[in-house]
């Protein structure tokens, strides 16, 4: 007998998934390697930056006040009394009347208060340098602590290192940074009608592609996949797999079988397993014979065969779970405001994902579906590069009408739920 089955609306869904979330887990990494990490502290300026004041410019620090009554028919002269490049220091305090070459990026001598650009003085030979016009104090200082000061938080734990993140912790002298572990997350493929990637064509099968898809998109949320390949439509076979495997990973994903067909095995692994169905069905296209479950503690996803279908699954409900467990609280996909570049005229019960294309057209968002919009297409997926999201309904959407999608390459996120959409 077919098992009924009750959607639940996609916010429902994934705050069923989010309250079984992963624990952030801590681990130290050298500085280069934390390169799209997620940082595990929050980052605090130990020192101020600059640490001292310094010069901006190559030029010569003076004392202002000996040039208040500096122009062109009263030069002031001044006797330079030495050099101080980057990185070193002048070891006395500079009196009326004298001047330091001063090269960019060292310290402000004891004494001066101004830097006059190289530019602007007359030198008279290495001895002596004529200004004619006065020079105001704290002129092209560059001053301790005007980038941060000491004990100001620069980065907060969650945020994924880029390469000005690099720069804080350099500055600071991490040469290991503290960074959320990588979640381990299973992969499996289900369907006797797979092939290998390596393995040549047969009549009625189809290389297995899926599995790589979902273990990349693993990988652009921030997790380590585990590929187990693919496994036919064989209940014992997969029950194995996953039982084995299930302790070496964070969470076990399925693709296919998830529906409720003769060969539709997830159901049957999940009771097996005594698994707790957090929900089989999800009010959306594609992807709406979703389900997730929780086995011991541990998630398990079961999801669609269809590459569109899986695809979204995996975006909308192990993504955030993902983020989660590195330590963020924007778990969620950006989300912006665009119009149609396309009708969608039928109407649908169910919100509908569309995966896009966005382009811009005189400053506006607009938004394409990106190839053929059926959920068991796999070439168009190579476009997509955001959701159009469709809200569920009894009318169709006409081009130039403006909706809400999400982004799928962004790598900051969003804490906005999905309550906050238009007309959900
Ligand atoms: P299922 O969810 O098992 O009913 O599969 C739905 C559709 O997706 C079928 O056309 C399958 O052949 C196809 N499919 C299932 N698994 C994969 C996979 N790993 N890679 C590519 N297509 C798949
Ligand atoms: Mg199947």
């Amino acid at each position: 007998m077919v098992e009924k089955r009750q959607p639940i609306q996609i916010d429902e869904a994934i705050n069923k998934v989010m309250q079984h979330p992963l624990s952030p887990k801590e681990e130290s990494v050298p500085l280069l390697e934390s390169v799209g990490r997620s940082l595990a502290v929050n980052l605090y300026a130990t020192h101020s930056v600059p640490p001292f004041n310094r010069s901006p410019y190559d030029g010569f620090a003076i004392k202002s006040e000996d040039t208040v009554h500096a122009s062109r028919d009263l030069p002031v002269f001044l006797k330079v009394v030495g050099e101080i490049g980057a990185g070193f220091v002048f070891n006395r305090t500079v009196r009326n009347g004298e001047a330091v070459r001063i090269m960019t990026g060292a310290k402000i001598p004891d004494g001066c208060d101004a830097v006059v650009m190289l530019e602007i003085v007359r030198e008279h030979g290495s001895e002596q340098i004529e200004l004619v016009r006065s020079i105001k104090a704290n002129d092209n200082i560059s001053f301790k602590g005007e980038d941060t000061k000491e004990g100001a938080l620069i980065s907060k734990a969650g945020t994924s290192i880029h390469p000005g993140i690099i720069a804080q912790l350099a500055t600071f002298g991490y040469s290991e940074v503290p960074v959320f572990r990588k979640p381990r997350i299973g992969v499996l493929a289900t369907g006797s009608e797979l092939l290998d990637v390596h393995q040549k064509l047969e009549p009625g099968k189809i290389r297995n592609s899926n599995a790589y898809m979902v273990a990349a998109q693993v990988m652009r949320a921030g997790a380590v996949p585990i590929v187990y390949g693919k496994l036919p439509d064989d209940l014992e076979a997969c029950l194995a797999m996953i039982t084995d495997q299930m302790d070496d990973v964070d969470v076990m994903i399925t693709t296919g079988g998830a529906s409720v067909g003769d060969y539709d095995l997830v159901p049957e692994f999940i009771n097996r397993l005594h698994g707790k169905t957090l929900f089989n069905k999800v009010a959306m296209r594609p992807g709406s014979v979703t389900t997730a479950a929780n086995l011991n503690g541990k998630m398990l996803f079961g999801l669609s065969g269809n590459p569109g279908a899986c695809y979204v699954g995996f975006e909308l409900f192990v993504k955030p779970l993902i983020r989660k467990a590195l330590g963020t609280e924007q778990i969620h996909h950006a989300k912006s405001k665009g119009v149609l570049g396309a009708d969608f005229l039928k109407p649908n019960p169910f919100t509908r994902i569309i995966r896009g294309r966005l382009e811009e057209e005189n400053g506006q968002h607009v938004l394409f579906p990106s190839g053929l919009d059926k959920s068991g297409s796999v070439i168009s997926l190579a476009e997509a590069e955001v959701f159009i999201i469709l809200p569920a309904g009894t009318r169709g959407f006409e081009r130039g009408m403006e909706v809400d999608f999400l982004l799928l390459e962004d790598q900051k996120g969003s804490e906005e739920t999905w309550k906050t959409f238009s007309k959900l």
